[in-house]
Parts: C-alpha cells; structure tokens; sequence
C-alpha cells in the first residue's frame, strides 16, 4: 500500500506495541514514540484470557506467546475471613472447548518481550525512546505529534497509547485526571521455593475479604509466585510503583484468617499503587487521533482485562485502518464503535465484581458464597461467555466493502 506519511502511536506498552505491529501486518508503516529511554515492562505477572491469545493470533505472535504462557486449571475462589473454597471455575478442556483458547498467566516483562522482538523484526516498524508527546496539530491530511524536545513528527494518524496519565486524551477529551479509587494494591513477585507448598496451586487463586483481597499465581515456567493483594483503604492520592514496607502491607489484613495472612508475610520487595480508573467516554477520536488502551478506557484490574483490552483495540484498529486506507478519519470512527461498548462494560463491571465479589462483609458475603457455590460449570461460562467469547476480533470489515462505503 502507498503511504506517504507513517501512523505514529505514542506509548510503547503493551497496547502501543500491539497497535504497532497490527498495523504493521496490515502494511502500514508505524513510528512508536515511547517517552522512556527504553523499552520495557513492569516486573510482575498478568492474567490472560481466552481473548487475549485470539488477539496475539491476530498478531501474528500466538505460537510465542502460548510458549511462555503457564496454563491454570482453575481460577479459585477463597474465603479469606474462613480460609475455606468457595467456588471454582473449570479451565481445563471444556473451557478451551468452550472458548477456542486457554487461560495463562505470564510475566509481563515477557510478553512485552515478545512484543518487542516482534515489533524490531518488522521492517515497518520504527521504534523510538526518549520522545515524550506532549499534544499534536493537525490540517486535514496529516497530523503532527509535538514532542518534548522541541521537535516535531509528522504523521499520517496519531494513537495516543500513553497509558493511564494519557498527554493526548487530555486534546481529546479533557477530561482531567483519572479518579482514584481508594482501592490500594501491593504487588511482590518471589521464588516458587519461598511460597508455602500447601498454596502452590496450579491456579489463579483470589481470597476475598472484606475490603480487601489476595491474588496469586506461578508466573515463568513455574519459578516464581506472584503475589497482588488490594485494600480498600480510601487512600486519597494516586501512586504507582512506590516500594514499601511488609508492615505497612499487612496493615490492612489483620482481620483476616491467619493461612490468608501467611500469604503476605512470604512475600519481599512489595510495590505500592493507589488505582485509578476513569467512567466510560464515547470521545476516543479527534479526526486523525485515536485513544488506545488505558488512555482510552482505565479500568481497575478486577477482571484482570486492561491489558487484554488494548490488544484487543490494536487488532481491531489494524483491522479498521486496513478496510479504508483512504480515509484514516473513517476508519478510527469505525474503530470506535467496535470497542466503545465492550471496553464500557469491562470498566464498569471491574468495579462492580471489586465491591460485590471480592470486598463485601457480613451478610453480603455469605449471599455472595452461597451463589457462587451454587453454580454450575456450565453456567460459569455462560456468566463470562460476554468477556471470552463474543470478543468481536473475527469481524473484520472486507477491504473492498469498506473502501466502497467510505
Ligand atoms: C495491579 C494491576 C494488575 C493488573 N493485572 C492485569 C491482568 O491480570 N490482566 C490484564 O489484562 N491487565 C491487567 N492490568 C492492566 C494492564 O496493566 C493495563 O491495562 C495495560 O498495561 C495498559 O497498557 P497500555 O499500553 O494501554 O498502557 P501502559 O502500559 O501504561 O503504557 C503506556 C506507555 O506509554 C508511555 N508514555 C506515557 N506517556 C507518554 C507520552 N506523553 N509520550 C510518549 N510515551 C508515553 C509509557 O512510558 C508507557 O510505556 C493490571 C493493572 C494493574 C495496575
């Protein structure tokens, strides 16, 4: 395909990089303008659903990533008040018939990894740190991304892929800072060896307690557990990454069983965030300038979707740009309305299951074990067919059609 002009995309996270290299199977050539000096991830683990190895299919990297995927048999549900099971959800050979896919945990570190090496094989990809995009311009035909150091990129269309603090949504939407939800999670990764072995369960494991709740997994072929746990502490200020200490971790577990507490005090260089998220906006477009990922849609982690969500976007983002090449403006309106709706339900219904599912008390809580203990296998993945099946990735636009309705 001709291009004059490159698409460029700000950020290189795990939605940057996604968009990048959709468009660069579509042909496209793509410019990723990353703010850091250098490309990299986070040091902890990420669930993956069914959708996201569709997506990574799309991608052209499914064989890669399956590779560094550790499959879990079940997501487990426990009382961290009783340390009792209170349900189970099947991963094992219905769910993959159910779905197409499995579920996995990986290392973020590794699958951006992936990405990466992916996105540096593509000759159509061009990879740049140290370029902070702080707004762009536009005239019509092409947009121009403003960069921090007085320098300007030229482009055919912009995705801002900048992550939760996005520069380019506050051009598109103006919508302020992201709202913090009180909700505070500590995230420590440590050595299989280190888990107590009653808990090294070949599944994602969640205690919920009330106003708080613990998630672990083995992560990297099983050398490692990562470990999140979240309180509910109405912490007023956003903050990521901040190292802390274990007793400033344990602070808000002290009600819970001493097995669920045991968890924490096996874990080592914890990390502190104050989560944000924002409420669904239907304004993801300025005319050539797209939102992608959380610069679109931050949501809180409940459903362990975000990063799912902005591979997704990049699929369907290549897809759209792919069926009108002529009229970039009309393919990033298609664009989104294919992901307004899907990611609006992600968003809100990750706060609903935060304060439904895993922090309710007393009475609340035992409503929510009785239920949940009730239901079938088969009326599990009913209940998530929305999320992992009907992910709307094989809905392609034809070209010729969509060229011709352009
Ligand atoms: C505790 C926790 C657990 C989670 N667990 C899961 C999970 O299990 N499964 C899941 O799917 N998701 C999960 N998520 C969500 C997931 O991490 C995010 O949704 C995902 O990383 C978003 O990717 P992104 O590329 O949109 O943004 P980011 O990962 O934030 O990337 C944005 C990139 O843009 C760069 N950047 C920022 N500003 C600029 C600028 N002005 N110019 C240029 N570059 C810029 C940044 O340096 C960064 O590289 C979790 C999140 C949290 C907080």
């Amino acid at each position: 395909m001709a291009q004059d002009r490159p698409i460029l995309v700000a950020g290189g996270g795990i939605g940057g990089l996604a968009a990048a290299l959709g468009l660069a199977r579509a042909g496209f050539t793509v410019t990723v303008l990353e703010r850091a000096p250098a490309l990299a991830e986070i040091g902890a683990g990420i669930q993956l659903g069914p959708n996201a190895f569709q997506a990574f299919d799309h991608l052209g990297i499914g064989d890669e990533a399956r590779a560094l995927a550790v499959y879990v048999d079940r997501l487990r549900l426990m009382d961290a008040l009783t340390a009792e099971d209170i349900a189970s959800i099947d991963l094992t050979e219905p769910f993959r018939r159910r779905f197409g896919n499995p579920y996995a945990v990986v290392h973020r570190g590794d699958l951006h990894g992936v990405m990466l090496r992916a996105c540096q094989a593509e000759p159509r990809v061009t990879l740049r740190t140290s370029s902070m995009v702080t707004g762009y311009e536009q005239d019509g035909a092409s947009v121009t991304a403003l960069l921090q150091s007085g320098e300007s990129v030229r482009g055919a269309v912009l995705i801002g892929a900048d992550g939760l603090w996005s520069r380019i949504r506050q051009r598109v939407v103006g919508d302020g800072p992201p709202r913090v939800t009180g909700h505070t999670t500590y995230r420590s990764v440590i050595p299989t060896e280190q888990m107590p072995e009653d808990l090294r369960w070949n599944a994602a494991t969640l205690w919920a307690g009330p106003k708080c709740h613990i998630v672990h997994y083995p992560l990297s072929g099983w050398k490692q557990f990562n470990l999140v746990v979240t309180y509910h502490n109405d912490a007023p200020e956003p903050v990521a990454g901040q190292p802390v200490g274990e007793e400033e971790v344990m602070a808000g577990f002290h009600h819970v069983h001493p097995r669920a507490q045991s968890i924490i005090r096996h874990g080592r260089d914890w990390k502190l965030w104050v989560l944000c998220d924002r409420d669904p906006v239907e304004r993801w477009v300025d005319g050539r300038v797209a939102l992608l990922g959380d610069a679109a849609h931050p949501t809180l982690q409940y459903l362990a979707q975000g990063a799912c969500m902005a591979m997704e976007d990049g699929v369907v983002l290549a897809q759209e740009m792919a069926a009108r090449p002529e009229a970039p403006e009309a393919a990033l309106e298609a664009y989104r309305r294919r992901r307004l709706l899907r990611t609006a339900r992600v968003q809100l219904q990750s706060r609903q299951v935060g304060e439904h599912i895993y922090h309710p008390a007393g009475a609340h809580a035992a409503l929510r074990n009785s239920i949940m203990a009730a239901k079938s296998r088969e009326a599990w993945y009913d209940a998530i067919n929305w999320l992992y099946g009907e992910t709307g990735l094989d809905d392609a636009p034809s070209p010729r059609a969509a060229l011709a309705g352009a």
